[in-house]
């Protein structure tokens, strides 16, 4: 993965880390495989049984254990951190309790595997653990300038590929499901991924399950289909959803997306700094209730994205969260009839002092394909 290796970047984001810290009492913030590493330190350890482990104290030198034979992988930020790898033979976990030292506190992270803290619970028994997303989960949820700049990157390609669906040139009609997300996947690296994260691909009555799994289905005229694909490019992930319709719309479809294309533009309008997280749910979803398919609206309106295709902050009821500027997400609200018939409608936004930016900006219109 190609993330930016500007140390000034990691050096503030580890400034502020600090900050917060020292606000929480936190002696010493360790993290292992997930994304707040990348986030800290552009690495991202793949995960392995081995241990990678970056050891944040409040003050002094950061440093990141290493199996020997991944350090060629890291870029090294003398500024940032030093690299202290590990060998075969060596025990990993006694090296970072030494690394830690005598710190009282110790923040972990959520997805270091549970056998290394197992393990480091024995060397270090007398301090107290607490979570690392409470001191990097605030400063991952607002994005800096190149992070949106970032997301926007990835935002216009999975763009160009709706595009490609709506002027039909993606083969559907005797398609399988299955064939028609490889191709999807096929053009979300040709349109400058790294990876893909997934590529569901719903048609009719399958698209009344909200994550189904593209299948041998094959497509036929006279019918829905829900394409909903994202992937990571540069180490940010895009996540776009739109429907066609193979063939002429009936009127009953054609009703109920005007209303889902309704709720969806007034949740992204809802967007403005200061609200909660929960108020663009309600604002979404009251439009379908009052277009008689609340019933049919089954999950959230939408969830955060940044280096992780979910992340914080969740547009779900019960979120109390205020929007900040630079906070990303998705607004997604869906009908599903089961046993008939589903529709999503999906862009990414950006909250900005001069309102929701939209990131996703492709025809929000349900588009009769014959293709
Ligand atoms: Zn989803
Ligand atoms: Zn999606
Ligand atoms: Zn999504």
């Amino acid at each position: 993965m190609n993330i930016s290796h500007e140390p000034k970047v990691f050096e503030s984001r580890l400034g502020r880390v600090r900050a917060i810290m020292a606000e929480k009492n936190v002696d010493a913030l360790i993290l292992s495989v997930g994304h707040d590493l990348p986030y800290l330190t552009g690495y991202q350890a793949m995960p392995l049984e081995r241990l990678t482990l970056l050891i944040v104290p409040r003050d002094g030198t950061t440093s990141m254990l290493i199996p020997r034979l991944e350090a060629p992988r890291v870029v090294d930020m003398p500024s940032v951190f030093t690299l202290v790898p590990w060998s075969e033979t060596d025990d990993p976990v006694a090296m970072a309790a030494r690394l830690i030292g005598g710190a009282r506190t110790i923040a972990v992270g959520d997805q270091m595997w549970a056998r290394f803290l197992v393990e480091l619970l024995a060397h270090l028994p007398s301090a107290t653990y607490t979570r690392a997303v409470d001191i990097v989960g605030p400063l991952r949820r607002v994005k800096d300038a190149a992070e949106i700049a970032a997301l926007q990157r990835a935002s216009a390609a999975v763009d160009r590929i709706a595009a490609q669906l709506h002027a039909g040139d993606i083969a559907l009609i005797g398609c399988t499901e299955a064939q028609v997300s490889a191709e999807l996947s096929a053009r979300i690296i040709a349109e400058g991924h790294d990876k893909v994260n997934f590529a569901i691909v719903a048609a009719g009555e399958n698209a009344a399950s909200p994550h189904h799994h593209a299948g041998s289905r094959v497509i036929r005229e006279g019918e829905i289909v829900l394409c909903d694909f994202g992937g990571t490019m540069a180490g940010y992930c895009s996540d776009i959803t739109r429907c066609v319709y193979v063939g002429d719309i009936p009127a009953d479809i054609a009703d109920a997306y005007a209303v889902l294309k309704s709720a969806q533009a007034t949740g992204v309008a809802a967007g403005k700094i200061g609200v909660s997280c929960e108020s663009i749910d309600a604002a979404t979803r009251e439009v379908i209730v009052a277009g008689g398919y609340g019933e049919y609206f089954v999950h959230r309106t939408g969830h955060g994205i940044g280096m992780e295709e979910h992340e914080d902050p969740y547009i779900v009821q019960g979120n109390a969260t205020l929007l900040e500027a630079g906070h990303a997400y998705s607004v997604e609200p869906g009908i599903y009839v089961p046993g008939k018939w589903g529709m999503r409608l999906e862009d990414i936004v950006v909250a900005t002092t001069s309102g929701p930016l939209s990131l996703n900006n492709t025809s929000h219109e349900l588009v009769s394909v014959v293709a």
